[in-house]
């Protein structure tokens, strides 16, 4: 292969690649290796290291990265892919095949934003998605696809009071024990990757709440159970105290938002090892004054009480030393694609840098049982990587510039290159 084809176009990588010279990140938390070496050999990341001890292959293609940073891929655990408006009008006049190209266009958008992998949290119908990323019909980040599951009212069961059903989610209804039982087999019988459920409402529509709290925990034991059976994971939105209990009571692997944290529920939480996703981002963003990411029902002085509890709870979670991992609940056009911005978001209440990092990659990686495949650069795993002009760990805000994602790898293929230009 050329020199050209290897540092100048996009395409398939294919024979060995060096990153040479460049301050390693390489997703562990371990502290940055600077002058290092980075060895790819087609989809898999061979070694990675101090260049004193790293062999660079003879037949490596050897790119030059001085000054800059190479990471892990970043990984979001909790996105909506598809959604790209909350606006109920606009949803109606959206026909489902332009839906189909708009979530095409947010999967680029999100890599192009350094993000190689995503969880999308119960949106997609299916997984066909996932399976066109893997044929290379679509460009996007590695999806790792929730099945939802709804109880009738609950927070997916989108519904407007003169009868209309408008669902965005994915998801069957199902209630009681030998419902959600089988429902969680069909859900695991067409390949969804792990399981969403509610375990308390949110604003989504009229009748929604997140006072509200979902499913009995015997339900949620009953999806735990089938999902584990196959090796898959559950995770819960849970949005007030009882729920997010809930959510742990019946055993689940992450909590996703988990906004109204308490003694009890923190205790829980360490005890059984269970991973939060916080997701500061879209309080932040209708802070800002968002356009389509606003949800029905909730006022500007609630958006703003809210934004403010999340960012104690953040607080709160990170003193006490929960398993946090990076999560935007992206889910309007102007979300997709500024992912980064929740590791901005963690810094800002709490996290170092390099915690920041480690969210969106190793700890991000368990949260979709990825990590035996990605999430940090270390030989065999798989080679997603970022080059990245300048130094994260001294401004974590740089990662959102996308000109200084010099180098995007998934797999080992080439979706961004400026290195030789
Ligand atoms: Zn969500």
């Amino acid at each position: 292969m050329s020199e050209a084809r290897r540092t100048g176009e996009r395409g398939i990588a294919e024979g060995v690649l060096a990153l040479v010279g460049g301050t390693l990140v390489d997703g562990t938390g371990r502290d940055p290796v600077q002058e290092s070496v980075v060895v790819v050999e087609g989809s898999v990341i061979r070694e990675a290291g101090e260049r004193a001890q790293v062999g660079i292959p003879a037949e490596a293609t050897i790119i030059d990265v001085s000054g800059m940073t190479v990471m892990p891929g970043m990984i979001d655990c909790h996105v909506h892919i598809s959604i790209t408006t909350m606006d109920v009008d606009q949803r109606l006049r959206t026909r489902k095949t332009v839906e189909l190209f708009q979530t095409a266009e947010m999967m680029k958008r999100t890599l192009d934003a350094g993000f190689t992998t995503v969880r999308d949290a119960g949106t997609l119908k299916d997984v066909g998605f996932r399976q066109a990323v893997e044929m290379g019909l679509v460009e996007g980040p590695r999806l790792v696809v929730a099945g939802a599951l709804v109880p009738t009212g609950g927070h997916f069961d989108v519904y407007y009071p003169r009868g209309v059903e408008l669902p965005f989610f994915g998801g069957e209804r199902c209630d009681g024990v030998p419902e959600v039982r089988k429902a969680a087999r069909r859900a695991l019988r067409q390949g969804f990757d792990c399981i969403k459920i509610c375990t308390t409402g949110g604003s989504v529509y009229p009748g929604d709440s997140r006072e509200y709290t979902e499913w009995t925990v015997e339900e949620v034991q009953t999806i735990v159970e089938e999902a584990s059976a196959r090796g898959k994971a559950v995770m819960a939105h849970a949005s007030n105290a009882q729920g997010i209990k809930n959510a742990l009571l019946g055993g689940v692997w992450s909590v996703e938002h988990g906004s109204v944290l308490d003694d009890e529920s923190i205790q829980m939480f360490l005890d059984r090892g269970t991973y939060l996703v916080p997701t500061l981002l879209p309080g932040q963003v209708l802070y800002e004054g968002g356009e389509g990411i606003a949800q029905a029902g909730v006022s500007h002085a609630q958006m703003k009480a809210r934004r403010l509890a999340s960012i104690e709870n953040f607080k709160l979670a990170v003193d006490a030393g929960l398993k946090i991992a990076v999560g935007t609940d992206a889910l309007g056009e102007k979300t997709h694609g500024i992912n980064a911005r929740e590791l901005e978001l963690m810094t800002s209440y709490g996290f170092t840098s390099m915690e920041a990092i480690v969210a969106a990659t190793k700890t991000a990686s368990e949260v979709c049982c990825l990590d035996a495949k990605v999430g940090t650069l270390e030989p065999g795993k798989l080679a997603d990587l970022l080059v990245v002009g300048g130094d994260p760990l001294e401004d974590i805000s740089i990662l959102q510039d996308k000109s200084r994602l010099s180098l995007i790898l998934k797999e080992g293929s080439i979706h961004a290159n400026t290195l030789a230009r």
